[in-house]
């Protein structure tokens, strides 16, 4: 229902031209929660603006439910948006305005039905459980609160499409879960296709079916969310991932993995590692130790990570790593930061 085709977008500047979007192809399907991730500065801002046309594309088509948008203007441009809500990272909202206001002006600016805008606003309230904070200000609500707030205004208009750029980056893990399971609410009761942009990967772990990797303006690779995770082809994916890893690694273990090499394994939930890793010990001239071990749920599919460390003569390690490549869904060699962190 949405599709991209060769979209490209060239900011010019003063110091020369910015290729903020290259070339992007894409699909994303009705009713599906759709994300699109990448670190700061890869262009995702600008392709997910392209969809409702704040950003219009130097070149390429933007297509919607079939017509082609790209070109449109004035009154049929703002019918298209009608059918595309969008919130923010730092929410948007009207500092002046309580929270029944901030979703009343938005149906007012549409010319909403004047006699129906008051039912409209307590359904959208109730919707996201905000019914209590009708006349609050928003300087009074918590962070997650103010993206419901966000949330309300961008389906004021039941649109089909909710567009969200890093719309919980501003938010705490209490507050972030909250939103995600509010969107997952919104998508699957009221059948909505969400697009969400964020450069935190635990965001996509936890809502997305499928995700597009975006880096330097180009889209690498669009897979299902598990298969992003468990089978990451390109290296910037495998990069976003280990990032998520969020392991520190205390001193002593750090000096003590000098001596040989950190691999990461990832093995999906049908395979059982520990064999593998015994047997691999046993085969070769190694010894493997286990520096951190956890189970993620994607899509309620469990997802192993292992951290291990071989030591050895380096011709035994990579046959290691082999061995246990042939066993398990993916291996890495990976590092640590000075931290202690391991990237
Ligand atoms: P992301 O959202 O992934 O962090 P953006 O889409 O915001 O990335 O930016 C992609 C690139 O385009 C960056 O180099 C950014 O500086 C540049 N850029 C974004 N918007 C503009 C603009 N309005 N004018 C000039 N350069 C821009
Ligand atoms: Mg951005």
């Amino acid at each position: 229902m949405i599709e991209l085709k060769n979209v490209n977008v060239v900011f010019q500047q003063k110091g020369g031209k910015i290729d903020a979007v290259k070339d992007v192809k894409l699909k994303i399907n009705r009713g599906e929660i759709f994300g699109i991730v990448g670190l700061s500065g890869a262009g995702k801002s600008t392709v997910i603006r392209t969809i409702n046309l704040l950003q219009k594309p130097t070149s390429g088509q933007i297509i919607i439910d079939g017509q082609d948008i790209t070109n449109l203007k004035g009154e049929e441009l703002r019918k298209v948006r009608l059918k595309i809500g969008m919130i923010f990272q730092h929410f948007n909202l009207i500092s002046g305005k309580t929270v029944y206001e901030n979703i009343e002006f938005v149906l007012k600016a549409n010319n909403y039905p004047k006699e129906k805008r008051k039912d409209r606003v307590e359904e959208l309230l109730k919707l996201v459980t905000l019914k209590d904070k009708a006349k609050v200000y928003p300087s009074k609500l918590s962070g997650g609160q103010k993206q419901r707030v966000g949330i309300a205004r961008a389906l004021a208009n039941n649109p089909d499409i909710l567009l969200c750029d890093e719309a919980t980056s501003a938010l705490d893990l209490e507050n972030t879960n909250e939103i995600l399971s509010l969107l997952k609410e919104i998508n699957e009761k009221y059948g909505k296709t969400i697009v969400f942009i964020t450069h935190e990967m635990e965001v996509a772990k936890k809502l997305f079916h499928r995700v597009a990797v975006m880096n330097n303006g180009v889209l690498e690779e669009v897979n299902d969310t598990y298969l992003i995770f468990s089978n990451p082809e390109k290296q910037v994916t495998k990069s976003l991932i280990s990032k998520n890893l969020d392991i520190e690694l205390p001193l002593q273990v750090k000096d003590l993995i000098k001596q040989g090499e950190l691999v990461k394994i990832t093995y999906t939930g049908d395979k059982s590692v520990d064999p593998v890793i015994s047997s691999a010990s046993k085969k070769f001239d190694v010894s493997i130790s286990i520096i951190h071990g956890k189970i993620d749920y994607i899509q309620g599919k469990p997802l192993g990570i292992l951290l291990v460390n071989i030591t050895g003569q380096s011709e035994e390690i990579k046959k290691t790593k082999e061995y246990i490549k042939e066993n398990v869904t993916d291996i890495d060699e990976i590092s640590y930061n000075s931290q202690g962190g391991v990237e």
